[in-house]
């Protein structure tokens, strides 16, 4: 199922793609209408009820939001691609870096007022220093309540999988050393358009992430390559923390940012970023 939180009429509601068309699952009154909820309460069977018996309409006639609403900050992984983590290193705007390929995960967060949806425009007058770059990145979506989970039952706590664009602003990365708050100005994390169920994309690593900039192709690189993967990562974070339903954890970004360039090629006002991931779907924002 591939799944969106979308407004219509006013108001929010959680859909299912089905074509051109969405059916409105929260009409039905089995599926809540704030994503989060929904995933905490998921069941398929009542999913696939709610789908046949929910309202349609055409996908065109309603506005995607961002698939979900944070309560916590996304948590987002660095330097997880082996040839990005070169590029990055060989840039110089790492300044926290102490290998350029991390023995461990190199786990960082984005504030949840950073989200925004689909077609909703990065905000460039965010960044002060005018240094704002993309970062294509695959995202999981967690399903259920973790703690020290094994790598074993690391996929069972995957609900799906959705785009998430970790923008940043490189020189306040670089001057702040700890990434927060060059990570974290407000449309810093365009995120969806939909989140993908495990059910529906069960092999996520088959798939490939490419980013376009105004329709050329700058990054291109397949999931399998990530050096942390999702269960790996799953894994990791809850040895110390629970994971719970709608936290979401973006995978690290491949080649191809706008620093890997000399001179870094930053995005500007009328660029349009495009985020592809096989099995997902395109998440498409506009620069101003
Ligand atoms: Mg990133």
């Amino acid at each position: 199922m591939r799944l969106i939180s979308y407004e219509h009429a006013g108001a929010r509601a959680v859909g299912a793609i089905d074509g051109d068309e969405v059916v409105d699952l929260s009409s039905t009154g089995m599926i809540p209408t704030d994503m989060v909820d929904a995933i905490a309460g998921w069941s398929l069977e009542s999913a696939l009820e709610a789908v046949r018996q929910g309202h349609r309409r055409p996908l065109s006639t309603v506005r995607i939001l961002a698939p979900l609403r944070m309560r916590k900050n996304v948590i987002a992984v660095g330097r997880n691609y082996r040839d990005h983590a070169k590029e990055f290193s060989d840039s110089g705007f790492d300044a926290s870096e102490k290998q350029m390929i991390p023995d461990n995960p190199v786990v960082f967060t984005k504030a949840p007022t950073s989200v925004i949806g689909p077609d909703d425009p990065i905000v460039l007058a965010n960044d002060p220093t005018g240094t704002t770059d993309y970062e294509g990145e695959m995202a999981v979506v967690i399903g259920r309540h973790g703690k020290n989970v094994s790598p074993d039952d690391a996929l069972s706590h995957v609900f799906g999988w959705t785009i998430v664009n970790d923008v940043t602003a490189r020189d306040l990365q670089k001057r702040h050393v700890q990434w927060f708050i060059g990570k974290s100005p407000d449309t810093f994390c365009p995120m969806g358009p939909c989140i993908t169920t495990r059910d529906e994309l069960p092999e996520i690593r088959s798939s490939w992430m490419r980013t376009h900039v105004n329709g050329e192709l700058r990054q291109e690189a397949p999931i399998s390559a990530l050096i942390f993967d999702t269960e790996s990562l799953i894994v990791t974070l809850s040895q110390v923390m629970t994971l719970e339903p709608g936290d979401v954890i973006a995978t690290g970004t491949g080649l191809g940012v706008g620093i890997g360039f000399d001179p870094p090629r930053y995005l500007a006002n009328g660029d349009v970023v495009e985020i592809s991931i096989d099995g997902i779907g395109t998440l498409r924002n506009p620069v101003g």
